[in-house]
């Protein structure tokens, strides 16, 4: 049967609780409400108090090239990285942004020529993330413009968007391209150990981060560039001072907490193993991939990518790669339109077309609370 977009509206989960058992699951965004379990765990040691007369300037570290980035937030950032692996940061400027969205639209505007008739060309191999096209061109600038598919592109000038692990099918990625000429942003958002292994300290010209897939703390809006060349530093600095005029305080004191939960947890000898949010990601990911996988074989009808373990430099252990979604293929005849397909089974998921890819192609989030993961397991599992 046919859901309605009325009832989708009123009984999809995005962002609350499934009423009951035949609610709509909305696994289209990557909402990482997985993560509430863990922080109420942590009890108080996540909050912080914000006094009324607290953290009222524009300004933060007028020292600083980034002037409005909170030094506490900022030895956090590098304390952290040294403590995974996953990027070289000592060395890079320090860029924060609401959300690594706004990130990436200021190393989109700092790596184009201010001065070119033509926009730059912007790509990204598929399946690419679905924002890269829609945030690309949304206002038409005259500086870049999206140009799709990075493997099949032809040109000497360009940005290519790197994103690894990749959403939305979890493979580890390099640059497609490879142009003196050619600049690169990587999109680190899921390199971290719950989803992957610890393989290397990136040490890339462009790297993004954000809390929103590292903490699970979407809602703070917060992610941060680390940043090779100060010409570019200042340039992406610049971008924030006339978009936003610097990114909201009381979130980076609040990032800046979790964050030193989040390593205490691994550095201070007072705190178990159940204070360890990578060790928690990690388990829970890992049983969460178990039981899908099991679910999509007893379906019969869709597949699943495949993923090559790898010594994780971080907990010292082989480990494999459970991606924070599921980049689900139909393999049912007759059914082209997956989406549409698991819609009528309540199940809302983003069809393989936004990322460039066939629509018999899916993505469905795996970073939603259990009860909604387990509503997918079940329907998935009565569909053969
Ligand atoms: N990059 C990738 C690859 C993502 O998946 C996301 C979130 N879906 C973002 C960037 C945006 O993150 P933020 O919430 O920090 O804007």
């Amino acid at each position: 049967e046919m859901v309605s977009a009325r009832e989708i509206s009123v009984s999809s989960t995005s962002g609350s609780r499934p009423a009951s058992k035949d609610a709509v699951i909305n696994l289209d965004h990557g909402d990482p409400t997985m993560y509430e379990s863990f922080w109420r765990r942590m009890g108080r040691q996540g909050d912080i108090t914000i006094a009324g007369w607290q953290a009222m300037s524009y300004f933060s570290d007028v020292t600083n090239l980034c002037w409005f980035l909170e030094p506490d937030f900022a030895h956090e950032i590098r304390r952290l990285h040294r403590l995974v692996g996953n990027a070289v940061a000592d060395e890079c400027f320090i860029i924060v942004g609401t959300g690594s969205t706004q990130l990436f639209q200021a190393a989109l505007y700092a790596l184009s020529p201010p001065d070119t008739t033509e926009p730059l060309n912007v790509v990204s191999a598929v399946p690419y993330y679905s924002s890269y096209p829609a945030v690309t061109d949304y206002l038409r600038s005259g500086l870049y413009r999206w140009a799709g598919d990075a493997s099949t592109f032809n040109g000497d000038t360009y940005i290519e968007l790197v994103c690894s692990p990749n959403n939305p099918d979890g493979s580890i990625r390099e640059a497609a391209l490879n142009s003196k000429n050619g600049k690169t942003i990587h999109d680190l958002a899921y390199y971290w150990p719950q989803y992957t292994p610890i393989t290397h300290a990136a040490d890339h010209d462009i790297m993004l981060f954000t809390v929103s897939k590292s903490t699970g703390h979407a809602g703070t809006r917060l992610g941060w560039a680390l940043v090779r060349d100060k010409v570019i530093a200042k340039r992406m600095i610049k971008f924030i001072e006339l978009n936003t005029i610097g990114v909201s305080k009381d979130s980076q004191l609040r990032a800046a907490n979790i964050l030193k939960v989040v390593s205490d947890g691994y550095e201070l000898p007072i705190c178990g193993s159940e204070h360890r949010l990578f060790n928690y990601g990690r388990k829970l990911m890992s049983v969460r991939w178990q039981k899908l996988r099991e679910a999509v074989k007893v379906s019969g009808i869709f597949s699943l990518p495949e993923f090559q373990s790898a010594l994780c430099k971080f907990t010292g252990e082989k480990a494999e790669t459970y991606p924070a979604f599921a980049w689900l293929k139909c393999e049912k005849r007759g059914v082209d339109d997956c989406e549409s397909f698991l819609r009528n089974h309540r199940i809302l998921t983003r069809s393989g077309r936004h990322f460039g890819m066939e629509p018999k192609y899916v993505r469905i989030s795996m970073l939603d609370r259990d009860e909604t993961f387990d509503l997918l397991i079940e329907r998935l599992s009565s569909l053969h």
